[in-house]
């Protein structure tokens, strides 16, 4: 197995050196494909946390008030740095996560796209907006937007720069200091590109990451900052909108989901197993828009079966820092088990097993198989819970109309995928689906891959937008200044008040007639 360079290794242990001064309790960062330790880091504390919410209010007001164009020209500059960086950062998320190096550069693709849409639209989106004031001429009415203060920002582990960094770009763009708090698994993924923000020129004070559990570290964080940008489970995420909840801050939740694909005749079945398989497998099924049912029109689904689950056992696994492999490792022995538990209770409860079905300790500590499964009923666990690994059930349908309901036949509703025979047939089902992102004639990519566009979930899938507009203005407070000018609401022209108020409604209605109102 060709490992990441020396040079690579060599760049993250010289950051733990600077970053781990003093004797505190440390968290061991595993190499995920050895399982040997790659490097340690300190357990933060609630202390570390208001300390860098505290440098960080203090330098925020200076950071808002430097030009909009200069803060997203230093965020242009973080991209040509990650531009730049590619490989090592390809080289830490293989190391940290286990993932193959393609989903390792989906990440890095993230960074780039995220990075120069917020850098380029940065002025557009925040600078202010003259809007039709109460009474054309008298009223001048401009909405602002003023930065939240500090906002957090708590990722988990799978795809941790992007959940990190790509979420505390726009952030930073919108005038606001960041405190972001990565997964214990995949602290490195943030901590290199935080180098990377600082070279670029972001203030150290305005952008602090502190590592350590989230029960101490996650959960201080909800309770200081001004506004939390949170991605991880449903259940993390109810918990931490309680707090934002007792405190009226604002929360935006990526969570998870549980997602469709559909298959219609029609489509070339040929493609959409190929297509299948990355939608199905990226980050060994660890993505939370990744297609973990497919219902497929029973006229196509023998052939549909047949063609996906060849292709399916086709894929190659293993833990090389290169492209040759299509599927990398899990991240953890626990989620290891959590797959292992998934797929053993549907075999007990008379699932097939079409492709997979396995562990592979042979290729690494916490390796399964790409497995697919049919004749998975209600009581399956993997009927309707997340997997959250590699792991997809195919269910017959007998045509479209069910197919839309099944596929809207969950509490999650983030991604959805649609193979028909035309692109306006799949345009017409995509709009009936109850799903925040939905890709016809691919799994998640090109959705997701749009970062002008919305990116979030219905149900319990989430609470907020990522990416697009949304993506940056909800880290900010619209603020809505109106200037009266030469004749204030008082009557004008020696009017008394009770014929003044005998002509407003006539008036704000001649007003509402105007063109342009
Ligand atoms: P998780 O909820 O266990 O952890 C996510 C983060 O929250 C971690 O940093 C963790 O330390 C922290 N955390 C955990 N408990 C906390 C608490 N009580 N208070 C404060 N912080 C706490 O999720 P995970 O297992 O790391 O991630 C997998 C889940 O994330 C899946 O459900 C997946 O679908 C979802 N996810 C969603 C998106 C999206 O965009 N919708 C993206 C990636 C992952």
């Amino acid at each position: 197995m060709p490992a990441p360079s020396a040079e690579t290794f060599a760049r993250l242990r010289a950051l733990v050196a600077i970053d781990e001064p003093d004797e505190r309790p440390s968290l061991s960062v595993i190499e995920v494909f050895t399982g040997e330790q790659l490097a340690t880091v300190p357990v933060g504390t609630a202390e570390d946390v208001q300390a860098a919410v505290a440098r960080g209010r203090k330098a925020q007001a200076a950071w808002a008030a430097r030009p909009i164009k200069e803060r997203a020209a230093i965020v242009e500059r973080y991209r040509a740095l990650v531009a730049r960086d590619r490989d090592f950062l390809m080289d830490v998320l293989q190391a940290e996560c286990g993932k193959s190096r393609s989903a390792a550069q989906e990440e890095v693709l993230d960074l780039l796209l995220n990075s120069r849409y917020y850098a380029k639209e940065a002025d557009n989106l925040l600078g202010p907006q003259q809007v039709a004031g109460l009474l054309p001429g008298l009223v001048k009415t401009v909405v602002h937007r003023q930065p939240k203060g500090v906002v957090g920002v708590i990722a988990p582990w799978n795809y941790p720069m992007a959940m990190s960094i790509s979420d505390a770009l726009p952030a930073l763009v919108a005038g606001n200091a960041v405190v972001v708090k990565p997964d214990s698994n995949t602290p490195f993924c943030t901590l290199v590109n935080a180098e990377l923000l600082y070279e670029a020129g972001i203030p150290r004070d305005i952008f602090a990451v502190v590592t350590g559990p989230g029960s101490v570290v996650g959960n201080e964080i909800a309770d200081s900052v001004d506004f939390l940008m949170f991605t991880g489970s449903s259940n993390t995420g109810r918990k931490l909108a309680e707090h934002a909840g007792r405190r009226l801050i604002g929360i935006s939740a990526e969570l998870g989901g549980k997602n469709p694909m559909i298959v219609l005749e029609g489509t070339n079945i040929d493609k959409v197993a190929k297509a299948a398989t990355r939608a199905c497998f990226a980050n060994a099924g660890q993505l939370c828009i990744s297609i973990e049912r497919i219902y497929v029109q029973d006229s196509i689904a023998d052939e549909f079966i047949k063609k996906f689950g060849d292709k399916v056992k086709d894929m190659k696994l293993g833990s090389t820092y290169d492209y040759k492999t299509d599927m990398g490792s899990l991240i953890s022995e626990d989620q290891l088990k959590t797959v292992a538990d998934h797929v053993e209770d549907a075999k007990i409860k008379g699932a097939t097993v079409i492709a997979g079905g396995k562990a592979r300790p042979d290729l690494g500590p916490s390796f399964f198989e790409p497995t697919v499964l049919t004749d998975v009923t209600e009581d399956m666990i993997c009927a309707r819970n997340e997997t959250f690994g590699p792991l997809v059930s195919i269910y017959r349908v007998s045509g479209v109309d069910e197919a839309i309901e099944r596929a809207n036949d969950s509490e999650y509703g983030l991604n959805a995928s649609v193979w028909a025979a035309s692109d306006s047939e799949g345009e017409a089902i995509a709009t009936q689906l109850h799903s925040g992102t939905v890709n016809i004639n691919e799994g998640y990519g090109p959705a997701y891959g749009s970062t002008a566009a919305p990116m979030g979930g219905m149900g319990i899938s989430g609470i907020g937008r990522r990416h697009g507009p949304e993506g940056i203005l909800k880290y900010t407070e619209p603020q809505t200044v109106a200037t009266t000018r030469v004749l204030n609401l008082d009557p004008p022209f020696g009017l008394s008040n009770e014929v003044w108020q005998q002509l407003i409604t006539p008036l704000v209605q001649t007003v509402q007639r105007l063109p342009g109102r």
